[in-house]
């Protein structure tokens, strides 16, 4: 088995730039994508808050381009899943389901994924009026009707931003109170442009090119009714993609992986994470990109210091 530098696990941001990194530094990085390389945002139409793109750009876009820039600096691409990894000597063992590789430093950017209701719609009008980030979508909803899903900080938090945009704001949580600390909560209720449905759940999502509407349900009388919203913007928590890593890296209570304070160190030497992997707090392609950076560097003096 021949031994890398480093292994990259993930394709978003934070790997791709990662990869650039370590390209550049002449480590011939090898980057494992996953089945669907890309992240997040290829579920994104314009991002519009990419520095550098006056304009704004596709997110499937940007990650072709984020790939293109890596292919450029001698990043080897495999697209397939990890399936198991052994960090308990180096070199670190990191397996598909029909090749191993072994690496002297491993990158992890395995990314998070929003949850989502799985109702009707849900899929098909994804980045057509569906997201789950109201700081990357919310400009496209100027003046409009919109609706956020969820009663905890993200869903406060969400709805307060948007209504900097949209004409009003309907908050659907499913219970008969908020699970979002006190001071968010009172943000929502104070604010005009804000409307709280209490024990209601959203049912189906309509419009076929563009969300027009969404069915909602009390869950306590079964009434059932439609909102004339124009966004639909789930709130209802995050997942990191850390499934692999368990009982391998500390992660903390929520699955996200434990780091060092102001690096992407791991708690095994030689390992280290940028993304939304260790970020439950802002979640923007940028910060995942910066974090890829890091972690590149990090990675780069490890294995100097190593020889
Ligand atoms: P939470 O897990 O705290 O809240 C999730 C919310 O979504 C809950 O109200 C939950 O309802 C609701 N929910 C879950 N599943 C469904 C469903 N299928 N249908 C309808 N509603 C559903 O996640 P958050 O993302 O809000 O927060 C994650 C962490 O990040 C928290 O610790 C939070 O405090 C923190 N955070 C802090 C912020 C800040 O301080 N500025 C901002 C954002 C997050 P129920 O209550 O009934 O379970």
């Amino acid at each position: 088995m021949e031994e890398r530098n480093v292994i990259i696990i993930g394709s978003g941001p934070a790997g791709y730039t990662a990869a650039i990194y370590c390209g550049r530094a002449d480590m011939k990085p090898l980057m494992i994508a996953g089945q669907q390389p890309g992240g997040q945002l290829m579920l994104t139409s314009d991002v519009e808050n990419w520095p550098g793109e006056p304009d704004g750009v596709l997110g499937p876009d940007l990650m072709e381009r984020l790939k293109k820039q890596a292919l450029k600096f001698d990043t080897e691409m495999v697209d397939d899943l990890v399936t198991e990894v052994d960090f308990s000597s180096s070199p670190f063992i990191v397996k598909t389901a029909d090749k191993e590789f072994s690496a002297k430093a491993v990158i992890i950017a395995t990314g998070a994924s929003a949850m989502w209701l799985n109702i009707p719609g849900e899929d098909r009008l994804q980045g057509k009026g569906v997201s789950a980030c109201a700081t990357c979508d919310g400009f496209f909803f100027r003046d409009k009707h919109v609706v956020v899903i969820g009663g905890g900080d993200s869903a406060a938090e969400e709805a307060t931003f948007l209504t900097k945009f949209a004409s009003k704001v309907t908050l659907l949580v499913r219970r008969g109170e908020m699970r979002a600390s006190k001071i968010m909560q009172k943000r929502v209720m104070d604010n005009e442009k804000i409307e709280v449905l209490f024990n209601t759940e959203a049912v189906e999502l309509l419009g076929e090119e563009r969300v027009q509407g969404v069915k909602i349900k009390n869950n306590e009388t079964g009434d059932e009714s439609t909102l004339d919203v124009e966004g639909y913007f789930a709130a209802i928590g995050h997942k990191p993609t850390t499934e692999l890593f368990k009982d391998i890296l500390e992660l903390d209570p929520k699955g996200y992986i434990k780091h060092a304070p102001d690096s992407t160190k791991t708690n095994i030497e030689g390992v280290f994470a940028a993304g939304d992997v260790v970020d439950p707090w802002y979640r923007q392609a940028i910060t995942a990109a910066g974090l890829g950076c890091m972690a590149a560097l990090e990675a780069e003096r490890y294995l100097a210091a190593k020889e």
